[in-house]
């Protein structure tokens, strides 16, 4: 199996720390709202690396924090932590809003059928396990402590910037001018924040009453589950330049070990060409895709269709193709859920060596689907039925449900279609009490009669 490594920027091969396993940590969301379809095409992409290794034959052990306390709104280390925000203008308390957006969460990812990864610990259930980690960069001089909290010190860490490839310094120029923090160098980082008395959330630390910075979070959760050094960290695009930095730049000080060997990074989703925002009212979740009558399978049908390090362009336009395209693909199936036909087990062979390299190479699932759609032509058998039933365990996308097309229009008895027409020469006669009666008569039996262009349309009520 090949996959992109963001650290190298090739595809490497992937070797296993120990064998048949892979242990997988992805950034997972701050529970301070509903995700929106950028987010979950984030949560999708990491759900296919996990569905592809088990394809492989791997036993996969993932973990995903829930971010409940420490992000803060700017990723600079300033601004309000962002579940305090939620709590502050939603008047409840910061575990409610967590509790509510987690269960929503998890929801979401159900109805997207992303398997809830094996471990979803929450930050404020492991404040000892980030306390013990400042604590250890504190005693190797890796951070210091100034008036608002304790902060990594880069300028300890040569290699920071080595997965962005970003050279700090030129960042910094050409950053907005830095308020005089007391920080040693622009872009050090807090791990530890003082807490000043009305702020919500805080913990007793051999600091004070304080709470974590958010990249420690990852930090101390991935190395108490996975290892001070684990196989896969993925995210979205958008972390490494900072989190992912920060994260690799405080593990590495306090181990010696880079925490993962794979960095993988899904690119983000735009709207129309543009960035997707609250402001510009253009996030949606799945909820409203849902009420927009977009089943979450069409959604994930059309996330499917990019490759996760292309930029995938949402438009409703697209969506319905999606749409389209998906219904199609199930009455397919479903033609060969049903099909007697005698299968070339030679092809079959051929189409699953296909497909396994599709996903071998860096997860190239719009090529997986380009070879599921010229299997589906082939003669109608259940050979061919299982053998997608296979390739949906990496795809997801419930085609196992594909079912009998709708019967034709449905026959009503003749005495009913009798009266139907009885009262349409009624209403034409003029005779409204009489189209009345009947309309009633219809209704007793079960029926509603409606007056159309044509005459009448029967339903059943
Ligand atoms: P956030 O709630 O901002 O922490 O984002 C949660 C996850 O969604 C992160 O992994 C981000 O990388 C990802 N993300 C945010 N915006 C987008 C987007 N427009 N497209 C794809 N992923 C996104
Ligand atoms: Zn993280």
């Amino acid at each position: 199996m090949k996959l992109y490594n963001t650290l190298s920027r090739t595809k490497e091969d992937f070797v296993p720390i120990k064998a048949n396993k892979v242990g997988m940590y992805s950034c997972g969301p701050t529970v301070y709202n509903y995700a929106h379809i950028g987010n979950l095409r984030t949560y999708i992409f990491m759900d296919l690396i996990r569905r592809a290794f088990e394809y492989e034959g791997y036993k996969v052990k993932s973990v995903m924090n829930i971010t409940d306390v420490g992000h803060l709104l700017s990723d600079a280390d300033d601004g309000e932590d962002k579940m305090a925000k939620a709590s502050r203008e939603q008047k409840k308390t910061p575990y409610e809003i967590a509790a509510y957006y987690t269960e929503v969460f998890f929801r979401d990812l159900e109805k997207l059928n992303i398997a809830r990864p094996n471990l979803t610990p929450k930050a404020t259930e492991h404040i000892p396990e980030m306390i013990a980690f400042v604590e250890g960069l504190l005693e190797k001089g890796y951070a210091y402590e100034i008036e608002d909290g304790i902060y990594f010190d880069i300028a300890k860490f040569p290699e920071y910037g080595k997965l962005s490839r970003a050279d700090v310094e030129e960042q910094i120029a050409g950053a907005r001018v830095e308020v005089n923090t007391g920080k040693r160098h622009p872009a050090d980082f807090a791990v530890w924040k003082h807490a000043p008395k009305e702020h919500i959330m805080q913990w007793q630390s051999p600091w004070g009453m304080g709470y974590p910075g958010w990249h420690i979070e990852c930090s101390a959760m991935s190395k108490k589950y996975l290892g001070e050094t684990f196989d896969i960290h993925s995210g979205g695009v958008d972390h490494i330049p900072i989190h992912h930095e920060n994260e690799i730049a405080q593990s590495q000080a306090l181990t010696g070990k880079i925490p993962a060997n794979y960095w993988m990074h899904g690119e983000f989703m735009l709207v129309n060409g543009g960035k997707m925002s609250k402001k510009l009212g253009n996030t949606y979740t799945v909820a409203q895709l849902e009420e927009m009558g977009y089943s979450p399978m069409v959604f994930r049908y059309f996330c499917l269709n990019a490759h996760y390090r292309k930029k995938l362009n949402f438009t409703f336009e697209g969506l319905d193709g999606a749409k389209v395209s998906y219904e199609r693909l199930l009455a397919a199936v479903y033609q060969h859920k049903v099909g007697a036909a005698q299968a070339d087990e030679g092809r079959l062979a051929e189409f699953k060596a296909q497909f396994a390299a599709a996903i071998d190479d860096d997860l190239n699932l719009p090529l997986a689907l380009g070879i599921l759609w010229t299997l589906v032509k082939e003669p109608k058998s259940k050979a061919v039925y299982s053998l997608i039933m296979e390739m949906d365990s990496v795809f997801g996308l419930s085609l196992d449900k594909a079912e009998a097309p709708e019967a034709e229009a449905e026959e009503y008895p003749e005495e009913v279609k009798a009266l139907a027409e009885e009262r349409y020469q009624a209403r034409k006669a003029k005779n409204f009490a009489l189209a009345d009666e009947l309309r009633g008569k219809i209704a007793a039996l079960g029926y509603e009669v409606k007056d159309t262009a044509a005459g009448w349309e029967l339903s059943k009520k």
